[in-house]
């Protein structure tokens, strides 16, 4: 897995849009986007970039029907890109350890250590789990949101699949009671 090989995501989990979204009723569910999360891109992403960041969304949009979605043009989730890993010195201590990081209605992409497309999808498929209020979890071998990076089994990144044990963590943290 090449040079991310020696990166971990991040460690900040933020409960960000929809951590307050919970289904009180068991038998309602969220629509389809009834609670959609708008969304800004860093100008400096080129066409290739912003291609995967929109593929990482709808890797949650369809792996949880449509309860995720992700709307162009606002501001509750912004998204930049950094060309140095000391960039996110600003706003995270272990900067050295991290290629991306999610934090309060914000992730930061270093984009110059992600030199492969589904690793880098794969990487905004975790972000975006952090940004849904999800953590990072280690009891199964199928999950976007393992610590490291390079943990993401290889299946995973190539077929852009939300596996279940990420739909069921987006579930607990939402309070959704519907079956997928
Ligand atoms: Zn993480």
């Amino acid at each position: 897995m090449s040079r991310l090989a020696v990166a971990a995501a991040c460690l900040v989990a933020s409960l960000g849009t929809g951590a307050s979204d919970a289904v009180r009723h068991p038998d309602v569910c969220p629509g389809k986007c009834d609670k959609a999360i708008t969304y800004s891109l860093d100008p400096q992403f080129d066409e290739e970039e912003r291609a995967l960041i929109q593929d990482g969304m709808r890797v949650w949009e369809r792996g949880t029907g449509e309860r995720v979605c992700f709307v162009p043009g606002g501001h509750d989730l912004v998204i930049d890109k950094l060309e140095r890993a000391d960039d996110l010195a600003a706003w995270d201590p272990d900067w050295r350890h991290h290629i991306a990081l999610t934090k309060g209605g914000h992730i930061w992409i270093v984009a110059t250590r992600v030199d492969d497309p589904s690793e880098y999808r794969a990487l905004v498929v975790h972000e975006l789990g952090h940004h849904l209020g999800i953590g990072h979890i280690e009891d199964a071998t199928l999950t976007y949101m393992h610590s490291t990076i390079n943990d993401t089994p290889p299946e995973l990144c190539a077929s852009g699949r939300l596996p279940e044990r990420d739909a069921r963590a987006f579930c607990e943290v939402h309070r959704c009671t519907c079956a997928y």
